[in-house]
């Protein structure tokens, strides 16, 4: 496994590789679980070559957010995707992805104002900027990314139609603990008190599952029964709680087929995010 630390050294790596092979890109922050891994797996079976990198990107966070105490475990990452048999890790200092304070950005408008976009201003250009960054430098055929962020998903989607990247975009299901909690690099900032309260939001998300089984398809019913139950927890704060179509992230009236039920709530000073589509597959 490659580990290239400059644009130039991933470029010529890239552009040393058989021009017929089918290149998979899995982006990432590190501090790598079974949810990234998952991705990664996927990527082993569509792609003959899998490029991952492994970067904290300070243009996503907010100035009052964790970028200097996100958790970093560049060794362990490593051996986690050598034992996947990943071929490329792409692992910039930040100085070289913004050697400049950047001016130039890209912002797919609308839908990044909507979920997270609302809580964190900022957020997805950071995001939608570094990834147009990393698909020109990586150059890949397809990425894949986890259903876990589902509006970056949506987002990701649209940026890579709308500016014409060659790139398919694959995306991949929540990868959950036994419990049920969605795995995430910010669970381990969890207390054992936080980690069993952080339940709530996977378990409101099945209410709202439950209910509308039941035959309930009215959204405010269906919202209103999911808050019900994380305000039975009370040390967990929500965020947001929302239906949304999964394409627009638009807010639904009465369930479609596309409907995403999506959460996001603090416990202690951690902020979660998690959902599920009511309409199962
Ligand atoms: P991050 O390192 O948090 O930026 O995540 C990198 C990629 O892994 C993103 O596409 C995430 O959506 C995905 N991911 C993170 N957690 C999970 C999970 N629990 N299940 C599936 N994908 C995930």
């Amino acid at each position: 496994m490659k580990i290239l630390r400059t644009i130039a050294e991933t470029r010529a790596a890239r552009h040393a590789l058989d021009e017929r092979c089918r290149v998979g890109f899995v982006p990432t922050m590190g501090a790598l679980h079974e949810g990234h891994l998952s991705l990664v797996r996927a990527a082993k079976e569509q792609c003959d070559i899998v490029a991952a990198s492994i970067f904290v990107n300070p243009t996503q966070f907010g100035p009052a957010e964790d970028f200097n105490k996100y958790p970093r475990t560049f060794e362990h990452d490593c051996e986690l995707l050598e034992k996947e048999g990943v071929d490329l890790v792409f692992a910039p200092a930040p100085q070289e992805m913004y050697p400049k304070e950047p001016v130039t950005w890209v912002t797919v408008e609308s839908l990044s104002d909507k979920l997270c976009g609302r809580s964190r201003p900022g957020h997805f250009r950071g995001v939608t900027t570094v990834v147009s960054k990393l698909f020109h430098i990586v150059e890949p055929d397809v990425a894949f990314f986890g259903q876990k962020d589902a509006a970056q998903l949506a987002i990701i989607r649209r940026m890579t139609k709308d500016l014409n990247f060659p790139v398919d975009i694959v995306g991949c299901p929540i990868v959950r603990e036994a419990d049920g909690l969605a795995m995430s690099s910010r669970n381990t900032y969890l207390s054992p008190e936080e980690r069993k309260r952080a339940l709530a939001l996977y378990h409101c998300l099945l209410e709202m599952k439950k209910q509308f089984g039941n035959g309930e398809a009215d959204c405010a019913k269906l919202i209103a029964a999911g808050k019900e139950v994380i305000l039975q927890e009370s040390s967990i704060r929500l965020d947001y709680l929302e239906i949304v179509d999964a394409d627009t992230l638009d807010s639904l009236q009465s369930v479609t087929g596309n409907a995403l039920a999506a959460v996001a709530a603090f416990a202690g000073n951690t902020r979660l995010i998690d959902n599920a589509f009511l309409v199962s597959a």
